[in-house]
């Protein structure tokens, strides 16, 4: 009987062992990443999109390279944000260690302590490869960078502290919180790390560390080198950190600095992805950004979202200390792929997410991330066709599960945004004119509105009756019709809610609409 037992167990814990096995190969398997990118766009020239491109990464093709974590800079605030960053570095390379990619440290200029560590022999035995002559020099500029604005004025060094810190090189090492192995490499050579990628087959770099708005992007085995050698070379942008004063040009707060620094590089260089590729979590922060969250939920073709979204947060961010991050989806009108939105992990600490979605059903744990935001009691902006984000007409499989169906919320205009969508009007020549209602409150949304209203090109959504809970802000009027709530506020549960039809993409130009979209966060934040 106890023999029995014993086998028993025994092969439980076998079969325990066989599953776990699998699984782990299957982990190992591939790396997804949610490369963020901005796009020229071919609707209006001169302005770009931001979309999410979805890839399949081999992590035994994959290197990342640990830029400059010193343990001291000249700069006491950026030593600062290293001791912040460090520890969640070491986190996230040891997960990337784990699945097989290849970890470089470099903290340029420290080699000499590093010179008897197995990681740093590993990089000088190597035998050199022919390679580009630029390969090993500093690159400051991509030839598709010429005639361009760099996004912040960095000339006086970056120091951002009161009194200002004085330049020189204290820095000794990397920092200690981040563990080298010694499978890991340890070099500062473009030479040196290119050759270990040549011989190694590694297709994929991440880049993390600092500066990005210098040695990030620029040293001989930076963001630019790497793309202009063909690597699919990509910024781990939350794992970064620039060197940025907020009193030199364009006068935004340092870590707006950075974002505008990140969009340079989405724009011009390579994509950007987060740490949450590989940690499943919400990207990191530094304990030091107070600033509230506003994450934009963006999966829509008809009205330029994936353009005038960014646009407007970059507003937000500029001018009135917000962090700004988006959860993408495909911005299609069909297609297999178009049922999933990205990164939904950084709604975990949002203060206000906002909605423009069209027609999407989504996997279940994407649906649960953003009800739990409103089960908290946190705000949600809906802009037009928020109205039917979740509502996919039919029935929608999971295209990795047959048997399973996406799920959606058709309810939500109903239960959520208090609206009541049911098709809209015909364009008109005239366009929608839109007016303060005569029963709208002394609401803070409305605040700056011109009295005369404006006028929209937007077709008019019929959105009427709304919910008894919603308070009407603005009315929208055609010729002949009667007039369709066109904004409004509305409560679900503890979470507040306003909700507009507007948003059709030349609505952004009319500093109305502008001005009524700001109320509207602010509102929201308060
Ligand atoms: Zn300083």
């Amino acid at each position: 009987m106890g023999k029995r037992h014993l086998n028993h167990r025994k092969y439980i814990y076998l079969s325990t062992f066989v599953i776990l096995s699998v699984q782990i190969s299957f982990a190992t398997d591939s790396l997804t990443i949610n490369a963020r990118k901005r796009i020229p766009s071919e609707d209006a020239p001169g302005a770009y999109r931001m979309v999410n491109d979805k890839q399949a990464w081999n992590p035994a093709q994959t290197a990342i390279i640990i830029c400059d974590m010193w343990d001291q800079h000249w700069c006491r605030g950026a030593t600062a944000r290293v001791q912040d960053l460090a520890p969640v570095m070491n986190h996230v390379i040891s997960l990337a260690r784990n699945k097989g990619i290849l970890i470089v440290h470099a903290p340029s200029g420290c080699m000499e302590a590093y010179k008897d560590h197995p990681a740093r022999r590993q990089a000088i035995d190597t035998p050199k490869v022919a390679l580009p002559e630029w390969i090993g020099q500093w690159n400051h500029q991509l030839d598709r960078e010429k005639g361009l604005t760099w996004p912040v004025n960095q000339s006086d060094g970056g120091c951002d502290c009161k009194p200002q810190c004085r330049q020189h090189s204290p820095w000794k090492n990397q920092i200690h919180v981040i563990e080298i192995h010694n499978e890991d490499i340890i070099s500062d050579s473009g030479i040196e790390i290119s050759s270990i990628f040549d011989q190694r087959n590694i297709q994929n770099v991440i880049l993390m560390g600092v500066h990005t708005n210098m040695c990030v992007i620029g040293r001989p085995f930076g963001l630019r080198n790497m793309a202009r050698w063909g690597k699919n070379a990509v910024l781990m942008r939350d794992l970064t950190d620039t060197m940025y004063n907020s009193r030199s040009w364009p006068y935004v707060d340092h870590f707006a600095g950075t974002s505008r620094v990140i969009e340079y590089i989405e724009t011009h260089i390579c994509p950007t992805i987060t740490s949450t590729d590989l940690t499943s979590k919400v990207p990191f922060r530094f304990s030091t950004d107070h600033r509230p969250k506003v994450v934009f939920l963006m999966a829509e073709k008809e009205y330029h979202a994936d353009q005038r979204l960014p646009e407007f947060a970059r507003l937000l961010e500029d001018r009135y200390h917000i962090a700004c991050d988006f959860a993408l989806g495909i911005s299609k009108a069909d297609g297999p792929k178009r049922h999933s939105i990205e990164n939904m992990q950084t709604l975990r600490d949002a203060d206000l997410a906002i909605v423009f979605i069209r027609r999407r059903a989504l996997p279940d744990d994407q649906m649960l991330m953003l009800r739990d935001h409103l089960e908290a009691g946190k705000p949600l902006i809906g802009i037009r066709t928020a109205s039917h984000a979740f509502d996919a007409r039919a029935q929608v499989p999971d295209p990795d599960n047959k048997d399973h169906i996406l799920a959606q919320w058709p309810e939500f205009d109903k239960e959520v945004l208090g609206g009541n969508y049911n098709g809209h009007y015909g364009n008109t020549e005239k366009g929608t004119r839109i007016a303060i209602a005569e029963t709208a409150s002394s609401s803070s949304i409305l605040k700056g509105l011109s009295v005369h209203g404006f006028i929209s090109e937007g077709s008019l959504y019929r959105s009427s009756p709304l919910s008894e809970k919603a308070a009407m802000l603005l009315i929208g009027q055609i010729t002949d019709q009667e007039p369709e709530p066109v904004a409004w506020t509305h409560r679900y549960k503890k979470a507040n809610i306003f909700s507009t039809s507007l948003g059709h993409w030349n609505d952004w130009e009319i500093p109305d609409f502008q001005q009524l979209m700001i109320n509207a966060v602010l509102w929201a934040l308060q």
